[in-house]
């Protein structure tokens, strides 16, 4: 960290804020320009907040050279982690492909969906049965009982588990019957959710909030991973911005950006990030290209009747273009799906 003095900063200001710096643990060392004096400050920095020295007389500015996260950054590990659940490898070479419906809904319907998305190369079947709805009057999910049908139809045709936890009360239920726990966008902040599922013993599926800055979204991870569980993949969902001809704006450029700053898989959802199907698929081209370790796509067997997501889910048949879609760029990435 560095602390840039005011050129008319006074000696016993200065002396002040290195006094201080000591005071909270950091070696420093003073550099003193033609203009202005500059404070260089070593030391562990988790617990700092800057604007305290921000708001010392005499201080110009404060510039954190260390990222704030630690766990969950390249600098602790370089290399990528893959995550292995059940013979699945999620981060490695071949690109997961997570599909399913936005929420459960019926057996009839789960199981339709999973053995399409199945027969088309899908790996993990998503649904909610627990639905983080911005209406309180539109379907909540089924509960316990879509969990149930979720896990049978994954089980039917080989593939793992992806739903949503809302609240850390739910957690001992869906341990039970999902593989990876996914935490919605709204809930990115929710730090008691986070602390527990940091306890959990399963991968959790990390959603980025909707107005949420990537160091937020990280130092989300870096609360689960704090707990002790390092099974943590960041979903880039799409981002809130002026524009209204989509639902969100998906930020493609994200992927390279976690890429570089974590060594966490990062998995797109193209689905609620532009939350129109005809969208769908050359968002999802376009964040394979960009180099994310998966993707989640939304598929329905009925989309006009669907109890949520329908505008944005793809028909099976669009599934598997999809798929055919990823089978060709994928290699020139040097990967396999
Ligand atoms: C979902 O995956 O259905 C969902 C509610 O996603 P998000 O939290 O990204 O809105
Ligand atoms: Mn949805």
């Amino acid at each position: 960290m560095v602390v840039v003095m005011e050129s008319h900063a006074t000696e016993a200001q200065i002396e002040s804020v290195i006094a201080r710096l000591k005071e909270l643990g950091f070696s420093t060392h003073r550099s003193t320009g033609v203009t202005r004096t500059v404070i260089g400050a070593i030391g562990d920095k988790t617990g700092l907040d800057e604007r305290d020295l921000q708001v010392m007389d005499g201080v110009h500015e404060v510039v954190r050279i260390s990222e704030p996260y630690k766990l969950v950054s390249r600098t602790f590990r370089s290399e990528s982690t893959v995550i292995k659940i059940k013979g699945v490898e999620i981060g490695g070479e071949k690109v997961v492909v997570m599909a399913g419906p936005c929420s459960v809904e019926s057996r009839d319907q789960i199981m339709a969906i999973a053995e399409c998305v199945s027969k088309a190369g899908a790996t993990v079947l998503r649904g909610g049965a627990f639905k983080p709805r911005s209406s309180p009057y539109s379907f909540q999910g089924m509960g316990e009982e879509g969990l149930r049908l979720l896990r049978e139809a994954a089980d039917r045709f080989g593939m793992l588990v992806v739903t949503e936890v809302m609240d850390r009360s739910q957690i001992p239920l869906i341990t039970e019957y999902t593989d990876i726990f996914q935490t919605g966008a709204r809930n990115m902040q929710n730090f008691n959710l986070l602390r527990d599922l940091g306890k959990a013993r399963k991968p959790v599926f990390l959603k980025r909030g909707m107005a949420a800055t990537i160091e937020e979204w990280l130092m989300a991870a870096e609360y689960v991973m704090s707990e002790g569980n390092h099974q943590v993949m960041l979903c880039e969902r799409g981002i809130r911005t002026f524009e209204t001809y989509t639902r969100n704006t998906l930020d493609i450029s994200a992927i390279p950006v976690v890429h570089k700053l974590s060594h966490l898989p990062v998995i797109a959802d193209p689905s609620h990030g532009t939350g129109i199907r005809d969208k769908v698929l050359p968002m999802a081209r376009a964040a394979v290209a960009a180099g994310a370790d998966g993707v989640m796509i939304e598929v329905h067997n009925d989309p006009p009747h669907a109890l949520s997501d329908g505008a944005q889910a793809l028909l099976p048949e669009q599934f598997e273009e999809l798929m055919r879609e990823l089978r060709i760029i994928v290699p020139a990435l040097n990967r396999t799906i």
